[in-house]
């Protein structure tokens, strides 16, 4: 399985696009990280499916603010 994975994800805040790269090897995680564009901190939960060899990551702000 791939251990590292860059993604693209678009800022929650100002749409900003944000390449990350995810490091599956410790399985699912969350973990938050800050728009270089708008300096407002991301939610990322990224969950690893070892049997589908497949990484998914689900963005979402940190406010409750539905889209
Ligand atoms: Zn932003």
């Amino acid at each position: 399985m791939r251990e590292y994975t860059e993604k693209t994800v678009g800022c929650p805040h100002c749409g900003h696009s944000i390449r990350i790269t995810l490091d599956a090897s410790n399985g699912s995680q969350e973990f938050y990280d800050d728009c270089p564009a708008c300096c407002h901190a991301i939610h990322l939960n990224m969950m690893v499916d070892e049997q589908a060899d497949k990484i998914e990551l689900v963005v979402d702000a940190d406010d409750e603010q539905i889209f």
